[in-house]
C-alpha cells in the first residue's frame, strides 16, 4: 500500500471482518467518501452472522444463508480486500503488520477482530474439548464433530460447558442437530456455572422448561473443573459422562493486542470511549467483542457489536473530514431470542418480558433475515 501521504488520500485501514466492520463497509457502498482509500483485512472471505449460527447449526439455514461475502461487500465500497491476519501493530508509526509479511500504513485504523477461546480455567480442556468461542472457527470444528458422531462408534453423549445465551443456543442445536442425523437416544447435558446475565426470571424459566421437553439435563450451578476424555468434572464432586465436550465460557482478547501500547481494560480487551476510539490513541478506533467501552461496559454479544456497527462509520467519516465525532451510549438491554430448535424460540427484554412459542421463532427468523438482506 503506498503511503498515505504520497497519494494525499487518507487511507482507512480496517482489521477484522466482525459484524460492525460489515456494517461500515455496507454504509461507504451506499455512499462513498471521496478521498479515502479503504482497506479491509480479514483472516476469510466468508464471515459469519452469530444471530443465524444456531438455526445453521439445526438445519434451519444453509451455510451460504448465514455467511456474508466480504469480497463481494468490499467491492461494493470500493476496498480492497486483504486475506491475511494482523501480526502486530506500530501506533507510532501508524502501521499495520500481517503474517503474509505486508506491513499497511494508516491514517485512521479501526479493528474489529473479536475474542479468542479461553480454556485456561477447566484443566484438560485444552486436549479434550472444542473451544465454541470466536465463532469464526466454530463451524469447521463443529463439522469434524459431526463427521465422528456419524460413526458407529462415535459420541454419543454431549456436553456443554456455559450457560450463557451461547451455550444454551448450542445444547439445543446439539440435541436437534444430533438427534436427526445420529440417534434420538443421544444424551445432552448443559453445565452453568452460575445464572446468564442478561436472560430474566421469566426467560430462566422458560429456557429450564425447554430444556426439560427436549431432553437436555441442566447442571446449575456448579462449575466444570477437569475434562478428561470420558466426560467432566464438576466443583460439586458430580462426574458428567461425555464422549464430546463444547466448552462456551469465558473468552479473552485476541493476543495480537496485548503487545500494543494502547489503553486496555483490567482483561485486557482495548479501551474505548463513548467516540468508539482506544482512550489513548484518537487515530485507532475498536469495536465489538475486541473492545470494551469503558463508561458503559456491556456484555460481548453479537447484537452490541451490530448496533456500534452505523455509529463506526459515521464516526470514521467524519474523522476523515476532520469533524466533531459522536459520542455513543450503548442500550442498556436488547431483545434476546433463543432458538429452541424445534420450531420455536424463548425470546425476552430487561427485567420482565419473557414470551415462547412458535411467533417468537417467526420473529427471530425476520429479524435475522432482514439483517443478512443488507448484504445482497
Ligand atoms: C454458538 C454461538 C451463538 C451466538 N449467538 C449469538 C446471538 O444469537 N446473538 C448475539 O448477539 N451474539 C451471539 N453470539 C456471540 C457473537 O458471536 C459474538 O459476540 C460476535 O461474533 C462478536 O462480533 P465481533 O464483530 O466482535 O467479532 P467476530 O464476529 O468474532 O469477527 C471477528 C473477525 O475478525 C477476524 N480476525 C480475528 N483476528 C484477526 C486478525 N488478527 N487479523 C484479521 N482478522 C482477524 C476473525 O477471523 C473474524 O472474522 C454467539 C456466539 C456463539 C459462540
Amino acid at each position: 500500500m503506498a503511503s498515505s501521504a504520497k497519494t494525499n488520500r487518507k487511507h482507512l485501514l480496517l482489521v477484522g471482518g466482525g459484524h460492525a466492520h460489515v456494517l461500515v463497509l455496507e454504509a461507504f457502498a451506499r455512499d462513498p467518501e471521496p478521498g479515502l482509500a479503504i482497506t479491509l483485512v480479514s483472516r476469510n472471505r466468508l464471515t459469519p452472522y452469530s444471530g443465524m449460527l444456531p438455526g445453521h447449526l439445526t438445519g434451519a439455514y444453509t451455510r451460504d444463508e448465514i455467511h456474508i461475502d466480504l469480497e463481494r461487500l468490499a467491492r461494493a465500497a470500493g476496498a480492497r480486500l486483504v486475506l491475511d491476519e494482523a501480526i502486530g501493530f506500530d501506533s507510532a508509526l501508524r502501521r499495520a503488520r500481517l503474517k503474509g509479511g505486508e506491513a499497511l500504513a494508516y491514517d485512521i485504523l479501526s479493528v474489529d477482530i473479536g475474542i479468542t477461546p479461553d480454556l485456561s480455567g477447566i484443566a484438560g480442556a485444552d486436549e479434550h474439548a472444542l473451544a465454541v468461542k470466536p465463532i469464526g472457527s466454530l463451524l469447521e470444528k463443529w463439522d469434524r464433530l459431526a463427521e465422528k458422531a456419524l460413526a458407529p462408534d462415535g459420541p454419543r453423549r454431549f456436553a456443554i460447558v456455559g450457560g450463557g445465551a451461547a451455550g444454551i443456543c448450542l445444547a439445543f442445536a446439539v440435541r436437534a442437530f444430533f438427534t436427526k442425523r445420529v440417534s434420538d437416544s443421544i444424551e445432552v447435558s448443559l453445565i452453568a456455572a452460575s445464572e446468564a446475565s442478561g436472560i430474566n426470571a421469566g426467560m430462566r424459566r422458560r429456557i429450564a422448561r425447554a430444556l426439560k421437553r427436549r431432553g437436555i439435563a441442566l447442571r446449575a450451578e456448579d462449575a466444570a473443573l477437569r475434562i478428561d476424555r470420558d466426560g467432566v468434572m464438576l466443583a460439586s464432586g458430580q462426574f458428567v459422562p461425555a464422549d464430546a465436550v463444547l466448552v462456551s465460557t469465558h473468552a479473552a482478547p485476541p493476543p495480537v493486542l496485548a503487545a500494543t501500547d494502547w489503553a486496555k481494560d483490567e482483561s485486557g480487551f482495548l479501551a474505548v470511549g463513548p467516540t468508539l476510539q482506544i482512550l489513548n490513541d484518537a487515530a485507532v478506533f475498536a469495536v465489538g467483542d475486541c473492545a470494551t467501552m469503558i463508561a458503559h461496559p456491556r456484555p460481548k454479544a453479537g447484537v452490541f457489536a451490530v448496533r456500534q456497527g452505523p455509529v463506526l462509520a459515521r464516526n470514521l467519516r467524519r474523522a476523515v473530514r476532520g469533524e466533531a465525532l459522536e459520542s455513543y451510549i450503548p442500550q442498556r438491554d436488547h431483545l434476546l431470542l433463543i432458538a429452541t430448535g424445534d420450531g420455536r424460540a424463548i425470546g425476552g427484554r430487561g427485567r420482565f418480558l419473557a414470551f415462547e412459542g412458535r411467533l417468537a421463532w417467526r420473529l427471530k427468523d425476520a429479524i435475522d433475515r432482514r439483517f443478512m438482506r443488507r448484504f445482497g
